[in-house]
């Protein structure tokens, strides 16, 4: 395809454009995770900006994550005067390094802003790229962001180091199985996105949809998605030529978007990419997230990213299909043909099993939010219990294997690790259970907690890091076996029997799996703020410590970020309800209300005799929702004032979801019954029918 990667500096334009040793040199450190040579940094640094001014560039950026979430960006200009005029001048010390000052970013107290200064520095792994914006073209240059004193203030930066541990460890098991030729080992992921599309007009009607992303307000429409017409349906014209516009942007950019649908939602569609490493793959869902946003607004759409834009109908998640792939070309997970290669195959499941049971609360904390605590256990989302998905056949060899490689009554009895071949496994889509978080699915796991707006650096973190903790048990142990056979089946079968209880094939949704996961002594997390202390419990720090993924002070530093942002989201949409309420639905009622009672007037000043009932019971239930609607709205504020008076903020974070988010809910009830009643050409604020259907 001629448009894609049209806008990267990638490989193929290295090569032609660098000398043929800085380009050997470049692609070794691309390929072995190795530091730059700070000697090809100047001639790297030229060749790029001249392919970029060629393109039309004027400026570049080098392009971060901090921790909100969402990437950020300081665009400097190539132009560099000098006595003749000016030149376009781009240097290897400005692409290596950059300093933002960028001082207003969170940091959870790992530097005061008057301290020092955070510096972005060039993540050569990941390829730079050309923004088409209107018509600027800005040459953008994936970077880490730190602090001067070398902690990392951005969710790139610890996502790089998760990987690295997960490859020393990797590579050692790999290496017991006599695979020698392995020097690195990546994972990889492919991100599915979920979204939902509305039009503009809308939007620009809804305080809530813009300042808090959701609709904090709104009656359920007459229709949903119970007919199930809109999933897997003909896309609509608007937004078929919508996904086009989306697709030959992500394209140009070197993201692989292949496939797209309507999802379960009126108004919600998917996007998937072809997965490749986790880094670039978090990159690029960073872009996904923005071209969708940008595209939308270019067909007078908005794209809604929020986990729950709309109550009453599914939200949206993303799901992350992630595997480990080594350098000499294998899939970790991919069952092979030998006896062989089923034990390294095996090993490599136990250990994802054992990482997922020791640490299901990092797994359910990486997935925690304000938007997401309206999904997880919510029906449509996998529940708040880790649990994962084997299949029948997986299973049942994980049983045999407990048992010892005893008979068992499956058709593929005597499973002996090293010995026996595994039976072909079916990669079937139709067998697949959907309500599992965590499902193995042929070659890879799919987790399906995150959320739709996630980074998914946070959830890759964590599952880079704790598996790379239970390879590396493996590998203490078995690199000390005098008989790597007997002991690996040993290894096995004691691992197999701890952790099996974290595996499960039912119906995640029901309730029955919620009792029988407490019987099995599994964490059942049912919120934000619960969940989010999972990151800074003893274990947890020791882990990050141990793998060099988080330095103590970093884990409690994001920690301290995480907590403070959902406080700051359910403090904006308090606000905004209160906001709507007041200067929107109370007056819009009153107004209605009046209108009813001189109704009343007017028809008894004519007669006294005619029939004013049908005005009176209405206004009856106007004036009682009324004021219901006025004393939920004190009662809001007045939780929120307490909440914000609290100094200790996970004691806040408690309040907020404890008594401020209740408050939330009763007074949206008053809301949603005053939008039943009251006539449609009053009301202030498009309906879900309206927002739902009209695209
Ligand atoms: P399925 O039929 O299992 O859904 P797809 O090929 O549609 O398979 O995959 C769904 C997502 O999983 C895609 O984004 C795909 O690129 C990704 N995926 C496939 N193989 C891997 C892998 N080895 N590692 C990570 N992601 C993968
Ligand atoms: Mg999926």
């Amino acid at each position: 395809m001629e448009i894609f990667g049209k806008n990267v500096f990638n490989q193929a334009v290295m090569r032609e454009r660098l000398p043929k040793g800085v380009f050997k040199n470049l692609k070794k450190t691309i390929d072995e995770g190795l530091p730059l040579d700070p000697t090809i940094a100047d001639v790297v640094a030229t060749a790029m900006k001249e392919w970029a001014v060629e393109r039309g560039a004027t400026h570049f950026t080098h392009w971060f994550q901090p921790m909100t979430g969402i990437t950020a960006e300081k665009h400097d200009s190539f132009l560099s005067p000098n006595e003749n005029g000016a030149l376009m001048e781009f240097s290897g010390k400005e692409l290596v390094k950059g300093e933002p000052d960028a001082s207003s970013f969170p940091s959870g107290g790992l530097r005061a802003t008057f301290e020092a200064r955070g510096y972005t520095a060039w993540d050569c792994t990941s390829p730079a790229f050309l923004r088409e914006e209107a018509d600027v073209i800005t040459l953008c240059i994936p970077t880490a962001f730190c602090s001067y004193t070398g902690e990392a203030l951005d969710k790139k930066t610890p996502l790089l180091r998760s990987m690295e541990a997960l490859s020393t460890q990797a590579v050692r098991v790999l290496k017991l199985f006599g695979n020698t030729a392995v020097s690195r080992v990546t994972s990889t992921v492919g991100a599915e996105q979920e979204y939902f599309l509305i039009d503009k007009s809308f939007y620009l009607k809804r305080p809530d949809l813009m300042m808090a992303g959701r609709t904090l307000f709104g009656a359920m429409s007459s229709k949903g998605q119970e007919l199930e017409d809109h999933y897997f349906g003909t896309i609509k014209e608007r937004v078929l030529s919508y996904m086009k516009e989306v697709n030959e942007e992500l394209w140009k950019l070197g993201v692989t978007a292949k496939t797209q649908h309507n999802e379960v939602a009126p108004g919600q569609f998917e996007l998937a990419p072809i997965f490749e490493n986790t880094n670039i793959a978090t990159d690029h869902n960073q872009m996904v997230m923005d071209v969708l946003k940008r595209v939308a607004i270019r067909h007078d759409l908005v794209c809604l990213l929020h986990e729950k834009p709309f109550a009453g109908v599914n939200g949206s998640g993303k799901h992350n299909n992630w595997s480990m792939s080594s350098n000499d070309g294998q899939n970790l997970l991919e069952p092979g043909h030998t006896p062989h290669e089923n034990a390294q195959f095996l090993t490599f499941l136990m250990a994802t099993i054992k990482a997922v049971d020791t640490y299901a609360g990092l797994l359910r904390c990486s997935c925690a939010n304000a938007g997401n605590d309206h999904r997880l256990g919510a029906n449509e989302a996998p529940p708040a219990i880790i649990s994962i998905f084997l299949g029948d056949q997986l299973s049942d060899i994980i049983d045999q294997i407990v048992a010892g490689a005893t008979k068992s009554s499956s058709a593929n009895a005597d499973m002996k690790i090293g010995v026996n071949t595994l039976p072909a496994l079916p990669k079937d889509a139709t067998d697949r259970n959907r309500t599992s978080p965590f499902a193995f699915t042929g070659n890879k796991f799919e987790f399906r907690m995150l959320g739709s707006s996630f980074s998914i650096s946070g959830p890759n973190i964590i599952i880079n890091t704790i598996i790379a903790d239970a390879l590396k048990g493996f590998a203490d142990k078995l690199e000390k076996s005098k008989n790597f056979s007997a002991d690996l089946e040993k290894l096995l079968q004691e691992t197999a029997k701890k952790h099996k209880r974290v595996v499960f094939n039912g119906n995640n949704y029901s309730d029955e799996w919620v009792k029988e996961a407490k019987k099995r002594g599994l964490l059942n997390i049912p919120n934000a703020p619960k969940a989010l202390k999972e990151l800074v419990t003893k274990e947890a720090v020791e882990l990050f410590v141990a793998h060099n993924v988080f330095s103590e002070k970093e884990i409690h530093s994001r920690y301290e970020i995480m907590v403070e942002q959902y406080v700051k989201t359910l403090n904006i949409e308090a606000l905004t309800m209160i906001d709507m309420a007041k200067h929107s639905i109370i007056p819009t009622a009153i107004e209605y209300a009046t209108t009813v009672a001189s109704s009343i007037n007017a028809v008894a000043a004519v007669s006294g005799k005619l029939n004013v009932s049908t005005q009176k019971e209405l206004l009856e239930e106007l004036s009682d929702k009324l004021a219901s609607m006025s004393s939920n709205v004190k009662a809001l504020e007045k939780a929120l004032e307490s909440a914000l008076n609290i100094a200790d903020i996970e004691k806040q974070a408690v309040v907020f979801r404890e008594k401020v988010f209740t408050k939330m809910l009763e007074l949206r009830a008053d809301g949603d019954a005053l939008e039943r009643i009251i006539a449609a050409k009053y009301w202030p604020l498009p309906t879900y029918g309206e927002m739902l259907f009209i695209l």
